[in-house]
Parts: structure tokens; sequence; C-alpha cells
């Protein structure tokens, strides 16, 4: 592992780092990925791919491969207490994290990409822009921090990194055998579940309780069947009956940082969760990671002489559209579990006989980043 001195160097090879890595290799600029785990994760659930995220991923070559693993639902329909509020109809891409990861690892090998598994960065000298694990040092020309939520180079050199504070919401996952169709959002005082086909043959059900016990924030935490069922309702649940198989459960506590507030510091450029961390409400950080990586990718390749002008176009082109995505995600999780009857009454009413759900989503998801004119 020796000559990277003219690579960018990527940490993490989740969404982000992958993305990245495939527009960088494809415009030929000398770029390596870090990835701490033996191979791609096996660990998560469903992803549901909103237009500006699937733009990017059209752009990268991956679609069709991607369409072929996933499903196209054609509506998302709303409940409440079990009975049905809305329905609008939906332009996404749901798929399992997996898939993603697939289509994506493919492409960058495809194009002669290098990735190195079991390789976790442990420390990192943002003046001298050297990596450090745990046997060796490698010095590279810059370095992309796409190692997720928990991002360790965000804590190693920031100290504005604060230590993240329990949302008050934890989330159960697992992904069940069903030939459900359509998105379904239900509507609780103090949960929200959604479920969607991913494949064929399986469908992803999230139900987020508002808890004060913390849960950890963990991709790997297992939990029970049973104590899933025993804190949603019954009629609900009813609904995907095969979860009862238990097909595996996890549990992930929901996490808050800061908004933040610049998205580069000194040699590192932060993209994805290990930039803008925000809460799962709007099912919006894949699409964010793809967008960031469409935009650092292209000015790195533009300003590749230059590296501290990509790093100032793409903190100008995305921190308002990341800070705002950031707001609206917590208001959703407050939205979703009103718990006085009156307003829950108007929130119904507001989501029946009115546009605002498909006017919430028109500013996140018809922005098509491909379309910048800056880059
Ligand atoms: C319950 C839940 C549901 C969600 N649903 C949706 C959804 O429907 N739609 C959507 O758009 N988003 C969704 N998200 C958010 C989405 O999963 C994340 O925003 C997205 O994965 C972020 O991509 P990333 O590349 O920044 O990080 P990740 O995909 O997490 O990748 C980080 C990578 O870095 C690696 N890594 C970490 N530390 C190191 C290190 N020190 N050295 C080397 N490698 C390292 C990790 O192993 C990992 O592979 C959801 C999140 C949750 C919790």
């Amino acid at each position: 592992m020796e000559g990277y001195s003219n690579h960018i160097a990527i940490i993490g090879a989740g969404i982000s780092g992958l993305a990245l890595g495939i527009i960088l290799q494809r415009n030929k600029i000398p770029c390596v990925i870090f990835e701490k785990s033996e191979k791609i994760s096996e660990y998560g659930a469903g992803i549901s791919i909103s237009p500006n995220g699937l733009a990017v991923l059209d752009n990268l070559d991956v679609i069709n491969d991607l369409k072929l693993l996933s499903r196209q639902p054609e509506l998302a329909i709303f409940f409440s207490n079990n009975n049905q509020i809305n329905q609008i109809s939906v332009d996404v891409l749901t798929t399992t994290r997996k898939s993603l990861y697939k289509v994506l690892l493919d492409k960058y090998y495809a194009l002669n990409g290098e990735i190195h598994f079991s390789h976790k960065v442990v420390d990192i000298n943002k003046e001298t822009k050297t990596l450090k694990f745990d046997e060796k040092s490698i010095h590279v020309k810059h370095i992309v921090a796409c190692d997720g939520i928990r991002s360790l180079c965000q804590k190693k050199v920031s100290a504005k990194f604060n230590d993240p504070k329990y949302s008050g919401y934890y989330v159960w996952r697992t992904i069940f055998p069903s030939d459900q169709d359509n998105i379904h959002f239900h509507l609780g005082s103090n949960f929200h579940v959604v479920a969607y086909p991913v494949d064929s043959e399986r469908s992803s059900l999230v139900a987020a309780v508002k808890s004060s016990n913390q849960s950890n924030e963990s991709w790997k935490q297992k939990g029970s069947i049973q104590n899933l069922i025993s804190e949603i309702p019954a009629a609900i649940l009813e609904n995907y009956p095969s979860i009862m198989e238990n097909y595996g459960v996890y549990k992930w506590g929901v996490f808050l940082r800061p908004n933040v507030k610049i998205l580069f510091d000194n040699n590192i450029t932060y993209v994805g969760d290990a930039a803008h961390p925000i809460v799962p409400f709007i099912g919006q950080g894949a699409c964010l990671a793809l967008e960031d990586s469409y935009v650092l990718g292209n000015l790195i390749t533009k300003h590749k002489d230059n590296l501290e002008i990509a790093q100032t176009k793409y903190n100008k082109l995305r921190i308002n559209r990341v800070r705002s995505i950031y707001t609206k995600s917590l208001n959703q999780g407050k939205l979703n579990h009103l718990k006085n009857p009156l307003l829950v009454f108007l929130r119904n009413i507001l989501m029946k006989y009115t546009n605002i759900i498909s006017s919430q989503t028109k500013s996140i998801w018809f922005y098509d980043v491909t379309n910048e004119k800056d880059l």
C-alpha cells in the first residue's frame, strides 16, 4: 500500500463513498477507497430512493441494474389509526440497502476502481494528509470522509462534532415475505410505521417508536419480534402477517447531532452522513449522500489542481439544501407522532383535503443536481 500521494482517499465504501469513487474513476482522477468492514455490509433494511437520488443513479449508469433488483410502487397510502386518510402518486424506487451497494460496487469495479476492505482508518492528520491504519500510515493528496453517521473522521479532527444526544425515538426494522405493491404510512400517537416492497417477494417494515428508553445507535443490534409486536397496535401489524414468522428484527436508536455549518475542514471534505447526519423521517439520507457525491466528484474533476476551490464551491452548492432537509426531517418526526386529538384531526384534514404532502415533497424530490449549471 504505497504510492497514494497523488490519490483522493475516500474513507468508507457506503453509498456516498462508492458513488464518489465511480465519478472520480470515470473522470480518470486517481482515487482509492478504504473500508473497515471485510465486505459490503449485509446489515440494514429497505431503502426508498426519491427522484433526486434516482437522477444521480441514472447519471452513474446503475439505474437499470438496480431496477431489476427493486420495485417502483405507484402509490403512497396514508393511514391514521388504521383508517386511510389519503393516497398520492409517487415516483420512487424501493429496494434493499444491499442491492443498492451491490450495483454501486459492481460499477466501481467495472471502472477498475481500487478498494481495500478490512482497512479501518484509526487516525487522521489533516495538515499532513496522513491516514493511519492499525499497522501502517499512508500519505494522500486529499481525504474525503464518507464514513457515515458515527464518522471517526469528524470525531478525530473536528471539535465541533459534539457527542450525539438520544432523540427520543428508536426504529424497529425487518424484511419479510410479502406481495405488497404500494407504500403504506401508518401514523399513531407515539409511533409511525412505514412498509414498502423491496423486491418481487419481500417488503420492508420500519416502525419508529417514541420512547424515553434509550437504544443503541447501531445497524447490528438485534431486537425481538415480541417487543416489536408489543409496541405497535395489532390492527396495524395484522396487515403484514408474515412478520410474525420472525425473519430477523433490528433496533436502531435515533440520535441527534447539531445541524452542519461547514462541509470541509482543511484537507478533509465531508460527504453524506459523515457531513450532515439527519434523522430518518423523510427518507433522504442516502439521496443527499448521492447528491453530495455527484457535486464533489465533478468539482474535484474540474478543479483537480486546486482542491480548495472545489471544497469552497461544494460547500456553497450544498450547505443550504442539507441544512434545510435536516430541519424538515426533525419536523416530520413531530408531525408523524402528534398526540393531541385536535392536532391529529387537523393534520389528517390537511392531509386529506389539501395537496400539503405533494407540495412538501416537491422541493426535496424534484431538485435534479445533475442539472446544476456550476458543475
Ligand atoms: C432506519 C433507517 C432508514 C433509512 N431509510 C432511508 C431511506 O428510505 N432513504 C434514504 O435516502 N435514506 C435512508 N436512510 C439513511 C441512509 O441509510 C444513510 O443516510 C446513508 O446510508 C448514508 O450514506 P453514507 O455513504 O454517508 O454512509 P454509510 O452508507 O453508512 O457508509 C459509511 C461506510 O463507512 C465505513 N466506515 C465507517 N468508519 C470507517 C473507518 N474508520 N474506516 C473505514 N471505513 C469506515 C462503514 O463501514 C460504511 O461502509 C435511513 C436510515 C435509517 C437509520
